[in-house]
């Protein structure tokens, strides 16, 4: 390892004084932000570390009788950050300081809501989607000047974005780097600001955009289309758009999963002789036979007659529960009619059911395939 003193290129009688000022000539020239190179980032290092040694009293008396080669944070510093931060102030960012800050920043993400009927969740849909956004300035192109003008150089900091100032410290007067106030660490300022955009580069706008909302999407998803979002700030990237899904709900479907609910309600003859019929399913006519002797709560179950699955992009079933209808109002000749069938067919008296939950569980045990 060098000697420390001469990697400060001071005598080895050198005043506290001295050592500071040797440090902080040396740190400025070769540190990272300034000096981005490999060869300086690890002369600063050895730099610094020779000034942690050498500028406590301690630790500079062992170093001068040979006994010590110690690592970091030896002393009465906590280490690095704390000489770094004494030099360049900790509001500086780090690896930014330095360096002006950019007008262009990445725009917003945009959230917008969007209602769909169940039919559309079927198959999935096409929409287009008018949103409420900011653009690129198409009169500065995002430059945020007038045309035929540019940003001209801040000459408070003279470009660099920051402005330096004493402060005292432990280490006593030592320099700052604050962003400049006067073009807020651009750099730059604009003499002569776009007139439509106000100098912001971009301008709100009402855009529409094409949106395809995949099969099986359900209320509460977040759907991201990347690079849709706000514009950002001097024609910065664009945030994101998210598209929130909400299925209203059907007056005859329900949905478990992938699959359609319905109820279809048969007549007590049509029960008990059977009969075929047609429903309108959400993507067309869905065709039903319904057995003689068909009792509420049976399930009829037509495959692939459900929803797209968003991942598995394969169809569920369409289930249909059949509930009996009996006639409230019979004219004397139906009625006399009602009463030799139930002679003929020596109806049972009433019972209880063996299930416990009868029907109230049987449509919910069939619905779910039990
Ligand atoms: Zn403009
Ligand atoms: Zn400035």
């Amino acid at each position: 390892m060098a000697d420390h003193y001469e990697v400060l290129g001071v005598s080895r009688e050198a005043s506290d004084d001295e050592i500071k000022k040797a440090y902080r000539k040396l740190a400025r020239k070769l540190h990272p932000d300034v000096n981005p190179t490999e060869e300086a980032a690890e002369q600063f290092k050895s730099v610094t570390h020779a000034y942690e040694v050498l500028s406590d009293p301690e630790q500079r008396r062992r170093y001068d009788m040979g006994g010590d080669t110690g690592g970091f944070g030896g002393g009465g510093f906590g280490g690095f950050g704390d000489v770094f931060e004494a030099f360049f102030g900790a509001a500086g960012g780090g690896s930014r300081a330095g360096r002006p800050r950019s007008r262009r920043e990445r725009g917003e993400d945009a959230l917008v809501r969007l209602s769909l009927e169940l039919g559309d969740v079927v198959f999935g849909t096409h929409r287009e989607v008018e949103i409420d956004t900011a653009v690129l300035c198409e009169t500065c192109n995002g430059s945020c000047c007038q045309p035929g003008t540019e940003p001209e150089r801040c000459d408070i900091c003279g470009g660099s974005g920051h402005v330096q100032r004493q402060v005292r410290s432990l280490l006593g007067n030592v320099v700052t780097q604050q962003p400049c106030g006067s073009c807020q660490g651009y750099g730059t300022r604009i003499p002569h600001p776009c007139t439509a955009c106000q100098g912001q580069g971009r301008v709100r706008s009402r855009r529409t955009v094409g949106l395809d909302i995949p099969a099986g999407v359900e209320t509460g998803l977040r759907l991201q289309l990347p690079g849709s979002g706000e514009v950002g700030p001097a024609g910065g990237p664009n945030g994101d758009l998210y598209v929130e899904v909400h299925v209203e709900p059907h007056p005859v479907f329900s949905r478990e999963g992938d699959d359609l609910l319905a109820t279809l309600e048969v007549s007590m003859t049509d029960a008990i002789l059977g009969t075929e019929t047609s429903i309108d399913g959400l993507d067309g006519a869905v065709d039903l036979e319904v057995r003689a002797g068909v009792q509420s709560g049976d399930v009829l179950k037509i495959g692939e007659r459900g929803i797209t699955g968003l991942r598995s992009k394969r169809r569920g079933d369409l289930r249909v529960a059949i509930q009996v209808v009996t006639p409230t109002k019979v004219d004397g000749r139906t009625r006399q009619l009602v009463e030799e069938l139930a002679q003929r067919t020596k109806a049972p008296e009433p019972r209880l059911s063996e299930h416990p939950q009868g029907l109230f569980s049987k449509i919910r045990d069939k619905f779910r395939g039990a």
